[in-house]
């Protein structure tokens, strides 16, 4: 764990040094939880969203998108909930000063009885090899029913405390972390306060107080913003059920735990689509909605082995189904997206609170309805994050070496192609520029001149990219040049105009959309 604790640290400083991501108005020390992107973090960032767009917009013909303000008129904030419901359950440790989220503690533990009878797994496999019978070993070894039972007894409790019929349970919350034993990290003490809801909305003012101000609120979610279009999208695009609304923007919550880096930031940005369907058909469509935004994942090549999905244990208010796709992070399987079955909860709030009907007539049955909703809901910056995890590699080079590389997907990586001159000399630089005057069209290019060609190579291994062209004195006679792969560090003689064809093709997002169908 310590071990993979110090390499999210790398990653963080990697993700600094090479323009990825800063910290918020970093020259004044940062803002908490608020981070902004560089050079080469804003055009993965941007890598990623096209991936979700055009697999969401352009390969539905019954998906379309839209661009909704952050800020709403606050009533959409009653009618969803979140002005009473959007709260978490906070507990302070007196000694160190530091706040935490109560159910975040619990989680943690129960993740804690889960890593132990993972490792008594896998060293029983190790020593069984083959023969190893994991049904039977986790039915029979001891130390795995040991805490096996304490996991089960403890996710009950925390069932229990969650789907208390007054809303949660904030004694029983406290009463669990003491049970439990469980002690503040920073001051190893159980010295804590009691448990505490706290409203994530940011709030501010719209216009001036001699005119009346009101108070709106930043979103909190993506989401509201297609519910309250629902009717606008649904009769000027003339759509039939079932149609989805995809959107990607900014959301804010004040966060209570802002750690780990970009993983909790309390600005971020969602991809979510709301997929607007016939009632009774919603466990129908989370499951195939599931599918397809699991496969949207695994077509990066990570390995199926690094994602899973949860269920959740406590449904939000509004869902009648809830899953979260998990990506193996260095701290363990963390959420990156929900996929929920809001049933029509949303669109008869806002219904009810704005007095305007908001129905599908159903032209087969002749009926009017309000439509049930199925939600895929991603963070643009936990994608990154994972992505960043799983790409990141040091590694041991036979001479001895080592090299820091991405292995990002060479769809998403933010440069596609560095072209170096192999000196400053001889009309080099010309030539190579003249192949980036060529090719920047078609994908992002970078022209590179400064020290010597394996440092230069360095370089662009630690940004993910993947192709590397050389001019040299030979292309300065026959028009060819070296290419160089990053993952193997082959070099191939290729003729410039070749180059983009054998580019192009594996570096567009296009290669990876066609892969999904
Ligand atoms: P968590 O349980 O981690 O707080 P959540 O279940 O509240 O997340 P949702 O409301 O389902 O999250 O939001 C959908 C997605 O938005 C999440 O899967 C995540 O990728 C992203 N997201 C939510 N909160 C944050 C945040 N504070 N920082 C970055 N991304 C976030």
């Amino acid at each position: 764990m310590a071990q993979q604790e110090d390499v999210f640290k790398k990653i963080v400083s990697h993700c600094k040094e090479y323009g990825f991501v800063f910290p918020s108005s970093d020259i004044y020390d940062g803002l908490g939880a608020v981070y902004d992107y560089g050079q080469n973090g804003v055009e993965l960032k941007n890598n990623i969203k096209q991936y979700w767009w055009q697999s969401m917009v352009l390969l539905h013909e019954n998906i379309v998108g839209i661009d909704a303000a952050i800020f709403m008129h606050p009533t959409t904030w009653k009618a969803s909930g979140h002005v009473d419901a959007f709260n978490d359950p906070l507990i302070d440790n007196r000694d160190s000063k530091k706040r935490y989220r109560a159910d975040v503690l619990i989680e943690e533990q129960m993740a804690k009885y889960e890593d132990k009878i993972q490792k008594e797994i896998e060293k029983a496999q190790k020593r069984f090899g083959d023969s190893f019978d994991e049904a039977k070993f986790r039915a029979t070894n001891e130390r795995v029913l040991e805490n096996q039972k304490k996991y089960d007894d403890l996710h009950h409790r925390f069932q229990e405390v969650m789907n208390a019929p007054g809303g949660i349970d904030l004694e029983g919350m406290k009463q669990i972390i003491l049970d439990e034993g469980i002690v503040c990290p920073i001051s190893g003490t159980r010295n804590w306060t009691d448990v505490r809801q706290f409203n994530l909305m940011f709030k501010t003012e719209m216009g001036s107080t001699a005119d009346g101000a009101s108070t709106i609120y930043l979103r909190p979610e993506t989401a509201q913003g297609i519910f309250v279009n629902y009717l606008n999208v649904q009769k000027t695009g003339r759509m039939k059920l079932p149609f989805g609304i995809a959107q990607i923007g900014k959301a804010f919550r004040n966060e209570i735990v802002a750690r780990q880096f970009i993983f909790r930031m309390r600005e971020f940005e969602q991809m979510e689509m709301q997929f607007f369907i016939q009632p009774g058909t919603e466990l129908d469509w989370f499951a195939k909605w599931k599918e397809t935004r699991m496969k949207w994942h695994q077509n990066l090549g990570f390995g199926a082995e690094n994602y899973r999905f949860h269920d959740h244990d406590k449904l939000a208010h509004y869902a009648n189904a809830a899953t979260d796709i998990e990506f193996r992070m260095p701290f363990g399987f963390k959420e990156v997206e929900g996929i929920h079955s809001r049933t029509n909860f949303d669109l008869s709030q806002h219904a009810k609170y704005s007095g305007k009907k908001i129905e599908y007539f159903d032209p087969e049955t002749n009926e009017s309805y309000t439509p049930y909703v199925i939600e895929t809901s991603i963070g643009v910056d936990r994608m990154f994050l994972s992505i960043m995890c799983h790409s990141y590699e040091e590694q041991l080079l036979p001479d001895g070496q080592t090299r820091t590389v991405l292995h990002l997907p060479a769809a998403l990586a933010p440069v596609k192609l560095a072209v170096f001159p192999l000196t400053k000399k001889d009309g080099m630089p010309e030539k190579a520029q003249e192949i980036i005057n060529e090719l920047r069209f078609h994908f992002n290019c970078k022209y590179e001149e400064k020290d010597q060609i394996g440092k230069r190579y360095r370089r662009m291994d630690a940004i993910g990219c993947p192709y590397c062209v050389t001019v040299d004195q030979q292309t300065l006679v026959d028009n060819t040049v070296t290419l160089r792969d990053r993952d193997t560090m082959e070099q191939h003689r290729v003729a410039i105009s070749e180059l983009r064809s054998i580019i192009e093709d594996k570096v567009s997002i296009t290669s990876l959309l066609k892969k999904l169908l």
